[in-house]
């Protein structure tokens, strides 16, 4: 596997451009691979490959960046870059517990564009394109499906989530939501900026991997005028953060106040091992991005190739406990097939009663709360626990 990016200079297609062309965002979406001919001109292809890139044509759009191109390592058929981006004939088998939906989504899109699963807070999808269409996206049935951006429906999306006072927080996502242009994205966080009960709007992207010129000076810019933003980030791999220009891209982003965290899925062949995902993990950190969720892969069709066992999952996560500091440990959670939501999943660490496991594997006693000493003070009638009043509901902070 590559240990840095080749150059685009190593590309017959690209090897003239010019950089001012190179670092547009705009001519990066607009070059994308995306057919199996162009496919084929830029990498040599496996046969699987070859065959999936056909065949596959109907099931899963094709779309590479050229940025994210000079990450494959064209002699290697095992390169985890290629494996998220290049089709694979795996794709077109399809196991009895996969769905087209595997999340139930659809079942709690009150209007099309909001899936409103959780009490407080809202999926608001703005767009199905995508600059890299992952190999292994969960939402596959609609990504990439056409060039819609929303527009018809997103002032439908508005208004539900205006007259729906329980929403606190918006997760603007799709597709690549930063695929739309600065205007257009702006409207939309004014729009929801202007609505007094969402306090907190997050954008989920994969920008900053798969084209990291879209983060420019004017985009943050912009962004920062609608805090609190938070920015969750999708880097799988070490090496997607290896190009300066991704690094820029994120350090632009939280140089500008914007929070960001990152969501990694756990794919076979591309992070299941515990070296790959601590180097990952410190390179976000070091970038002042807080590991937040590993995902175990959904039950979407098409996925057996990349799905990891849950107790794999669990190793990895005991390979971090301990070994590397809790900031930069993600929760690894799985995602309930049906809509049943995010569970989280932890290592084991109780050894018998009154007993604990530490990281090397040492027991310890430990007296339980409860076990020994005076007796506490009397429950809170709202909540079990042992405090003063609750702080006010919403709070708000009083003046000295
Ligand atoms: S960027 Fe996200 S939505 Fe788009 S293909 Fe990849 S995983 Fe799916």
């Amino acid at each position: 596997m590559l240990s840095q990016p080749r150059s685009r200079r190593e590309f017959a297609a690209w090897a003239d451009v010019p950089d001012a062309d190179w670092d547009d965002w705009r001519w990066q979406f607009r070059n994308r691979i995306a057919t199996p001919e162009q496919l084929e001109a830029a990498f040599p292809l496996t046969t699987s490959e070859r065959d999936a890139a056909r065949r596959s044509r109907d099931l899963f759009r094709l779309g590479i960046t050229p940025h994210w191109a000079t990450l494959i390592d064209p002699d290697d058929p095992q390169c985890p870059m290629r494996r998220q981006a290049i089709p694979l004939l795996d794709e077109l088998s399809t196991s009895a517990f996969e769905h087209t939906d595997p999340l139930d989504e659809d079942a709690h899109r009150p209007v099309p564009g909001v899936v409103h699963r959780y009490p407080d807070r809202v999926l608001l999808l703005v767009t199905h394109e995508c600059p890299l269409y992952c190999r292994y996206c969960t939402r596959r049935r609609i990504v990439g499906d056409h060039d819609g951006n929303h527009s018809d429906t997103l002032h439908a999306a508005l208004d539900y989530i205006r007259a729906t006072p329980a929403v606190r927080d918006v997760l603007v996502s799709g597709g690549e939501p930063l695929s739309l242009g600065d205007r257009r994205l702006e409207e939309i966080l004014a729009a929801l900026r202007g609505i007094p009960h969402v306090e907190i709007v997050r954008i989920g992207t994969r920008a900053p991997v798969a084209m990291p010129q879209r983060i420019t000076p004017a985009l943050v810019a912009m962004l920062r005028r609608h805090h609190p933003l938070w920015l969750n980030t999708h880097f799988n791999h070490p090496l997607e953060l290896a190009p300066p220009a991704t690094r820029a891209a994120m350090e632009r982003l939280v140089d500008a106040g914007i929070p960001t965290g990152n969501q990694t899925v756990l794919l076979a062949g591309v992070n299941d091992c515990p070296v790959v995902m601590k180097r990952l993990l410190h390179e976000l950190v070091k970038l002042r991005c807080r590991p937040y969720y590993l995902y175990s892969c959904d039950h979407s069709q098409g996925l057996s190739h990349f799905r990891v066992p849950i107790e794999r999952g669990l190793q990895i996560l005991e390979s971090l406990w301990g070994h590397t500091s809790g900031y930069a440990i993600p929760q690894f959670v799985v995602d309930a097939p049906g809509g049943g939501g995010k569970i989280p999943l932890l290592p084991d660490y109780r050894a018998g009663e009154g007993l604990l496991r530490n990281f090397e594997g040492r027991l310890f006693r430990y007296a339980d709360a409860g076990s020994a000493g005076p007796p506490a003070p009397a429950p809170c009638p709202q909540c079990g626990g042992r405090h003063g009043p609750h702080a006010p509901e919403p709070f708000t902070a009083t003046a000295r």
